[in-house]
């Protein structure tokens, strides 16, 4: 595909095999019954990644890590909530690249128990070998990490700084390159999705799908995103400029408004990281159904979106729905005790 060529002048560390498998979920699909209204669905498998764990920031990783090399710098430093994902795979991908790594994690969700503060994802960035920094309430984790950056720099190292989510244009690349592969495997497939559905958190996926959408010419606006961060009155202008950012970084002349971009806000419950009854049912229904693992995140509540637009016809009947599994499983284990009633 010739717009495979804009993506190949940019510096990229490779970090997963893609294309990453699309696969029908036929058992969700008798489970669900009369209820699906004749809807197909189809999972996008963006958890499955050979490195660290996987997950939908490993795409992200491959163009800021390509970035931070060919800058010069020798170490990474990210920063997340104290159960981010984004933490974990910078940390795997600099053992991976042989990197110095960092991670500030600010307290973002209002979880103070031994397993949150411990165990899923914290645990595997300790096993990956990270300097971990856990932030205590209000410290300001981008001047804490612009500080390190600066005693790095002072002992001799160059540091880059990898913002929340990891979204910054060049990150949002890795998701330009997804777009490109639904795009190809929909046509391998013949099957056109009518609704590609997802979550958005710090806004960089969606950002980055919806840019290469609209490269391969296909309306953005097919994209149904549930935020699980901010509110859809911010999350919309936000994620509006983060794709407009995308094509001017890949020089392209088109650009999205606001009606190009489908977010709700349904699923966002008590805010990020807060769980919802409808989580913790999609979380279960998928498991059970499936054998596939959501997060408790995201996942959990853009599928539990997805399963209440299925079954109230907010999803026209007879559609095909694609779910992209953006991985995130370490951080169960951290909600264990929201997950399971005793
Ligand atoms: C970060 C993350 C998302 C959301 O991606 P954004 O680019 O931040 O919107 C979705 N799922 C998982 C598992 C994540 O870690």
């Amino acid at each position: 595909m010739a717009d495979l060529d804009l993506l190949s002048s940019l510096p990229r560390e490779r970090l997963m095999q893609g294309p990453t498998p699309v696969q029908r979920l036929n058992r969700l699909e008798q489970v669900l019954g009369s209820r699906r209204n004749g809807i197909s669905l189809w999972a996008k498998r963006d958890d499955l990644m050979e490195l660290g764990g996987g997950g939908n920031k490993l795409r992200k990783l491959e163009f800021l890590i390509g970035q931070a090399k060919s800058e010069g710098c020798d170490t990474i430093i990210a920063i997340g909530g104290v159960q981010s994902n984004f933490a974990r795979l910078a940390a795997a991908a600099c053992a991976r690249t042989g990197l110095g790594c960092e991670l500030v994690l600010a307290q973002m969700v209002p979880r103070d128990n031994e397993i949150y503060q411990a165990n899923g994802n914290v645990l595997l960035d300790r096993l990956f070998g990270a300097r971990i920094h856990i932030l205590t309430k209000g410290d300001d984790a981008g001047v804490f990490a612009m500080r390190r950056a600066s005693e790095i720099a002072r002992s001799g190292g160059k540091a880059f700084v990898a913002t929340l989510g990891g979204s910054t244009a060049v990150g949002c690349i890795g998701y330009v390159d997804c777009a490109f592969e639904i795009a190809t495997q929909s046509a391998d497939m013949g099957v056109e999705f009518d609704r590609i559905v997802i979550p958005n958190g710090s806004g960089g996926m969606h950002a980055g799908l919806a840019a290469g959408m609209v490269i391969a010419g296909i309306d953005p606006s097919r994209i149904m995103a549930h935020t699980v961060l901010s509110p859809v009155d911010t999350c919309v202008p936000a994620t509006v400029d983060k794709t407009n950012a995308v094509l001017e970084l890949l020089s392209r002349n088109e650009r999205v408004e606001r009606k190009h971009l489908t977010i709700s806000g349904t699923q966002l419950g008590g805010g990020y990281g807060i769980p919802t009854t409808g989580m913790v049912d999609a979380v279960g229904t998928l498991g059970r159904s499936e054998g596939l693992l959501l997060d408790p995140v995201y996942g959990g509540k853009a599928f539990a979106g997805l399963l209440s637009d299925v079954e109230s016809g907010a999803i026209a009947p007879g559609s095909n729905v694609l779910f992209v599994m953006t991985g995130g499983s370490p951080g169960l284990y951290a909600y264990a005790d929201a997950l399971v009633s005793k």
